[in-house]
C-alpha cells in the first residue's frame, strides 16, 4: 500500500517549492498537478480554442494527450510527447489555466492519471482539489496558505529582475482573481478538506513548513 500525501491551497502559498523538498526528504514522488493543467491550457492556447464553445472544447481535449516523467528525480511534463516543462510558466498559460481548470471535461481528463500514480508510488501531491477529490482518502492532507499581501510579495520578489515585470498592485489583483477562480468554480472549488491541517506559512520559513510537513508525517507513521 502506498502512503499519500495531499498538499492543497491557493496561488502562492509556496506549494511546490515546500512539496519538492519535503518529498525529497521522505523519498517520495512529488506531483506537480497544476503543471498537467498548464499543459492543457498551452495545447488551447496553441490551437485558439474558445473554451466556452462545448464542442470546440471536447474536439480540442480529444486530440491533447498530457503525460509526466520523472527525470532525475524532477517531474516533466510533456503535451503529446513534447516537454513543455518550461514553456508553461508563462503569466499568459497561468491565465488560461485557471479558466480552463474550471470545465470539468478538462478536470476529468487528468482524474485518472493522478488516482494512478496515487495508488502505484508514494506520493506527495499538490494541487487545489488533492484532499477533496483526488485521494479522499490520503494518508495526511495539508492545506497550506498565505496571507494575499504575502503571497503577492512572493510573487513580486521572483519576478522583480525580469524584463515585463509587474508591480505589487498588479500581482495582488492577479492573486486576488486566481483565487476567486479556484474557490468560486461549480466543479472542484479549492476548499480545505474537513480533516486536512491547516498551516498558514505567512510568517513561517520554508524551511519551517517543511519540518512541519515531516512532523506530521511521523505522527501518521506512528499512529
Ligand atoms: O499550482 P499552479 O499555480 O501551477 O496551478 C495553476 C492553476 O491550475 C491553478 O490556478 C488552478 O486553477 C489549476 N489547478 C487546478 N487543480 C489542481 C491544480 C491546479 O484547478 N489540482
Amino acid at each position: 500500500m502506498s502512503f499519500n500525501i495531499a498538499i492543497d491551497g491557493p496561488a502562492g502559498a509556496g506549494k511546490s517549492t515546500i512539496a519538492r523538498l519535503a518529498a525529497k526528504e521522505l523519498s517520495f514522488i512529488y506531483v506537480d498537478t497544476g503543471a498537467m493543467y498548464r499543459a492543457i491550457a498551452l495545447g488551447l492556447l496553441r490551437n485558439s480554442i474558445d473554451i466556452d464553445n462545448e464542442a470546440a472544447l471536447l474536439s480540442a481535449l480529444d486530440l491533447i494527450e498530457v503525460g509526466i516523467r520523472y527525470v532525475d528525480g524532477e517531474q516533466h511534463v510533456y503535451l503529446n510527447g513534447e516537454d513543455v516543462s518550461l514553456l508553461i510558466r508563462t503569466e499568459e498559460v497561468s491565465d488560461m489555466t485557471s479558466r480552463s481548470s474550471a470545465k470539468p471535461q478538462v478536470r476529468s481528463k487528468l482524474t485518472a492519471l493522478q488516482r494512478d500514480l496515487a495508488a502505484r508510488e508514494n506520493v506527495l501531491m499538490d494541487g487545489r482539489d488533492i484532499g477533496t477529490e483526488i485521494l479522499p482518502d490520503a494518508d495526511l492532507k495539508i492545506y497550506l496558505t498565505a496571507s494575499v499581501r504575502t503571497r503577492a510579495k512572493r510573487r513580486y520578489l521572483e519576478q522583480a529582475d525580469k524584463d515585463g515585470a509587474c508591480t505589487l498592485e498588479e500581482i495582488e489583483q492577479d492573486i486576488r482573481e486566481r483565487d476567486y477562480r479556484d474557490m468560486h468554480r461549480e466543479t472542484a472549488p479549492l476548499r480545505q478538506a474537513d480533516d486536512a491541517v491547516l498551516i498558514d506559512s505567512s510568517d513561517m520559513s520554508v524551511e519551517e513548513v517543511v519540518s512541519e510537513i515531516l512532523r506530521l508525517v511521523s505522527l501518521k507513521e506512528n499512529a
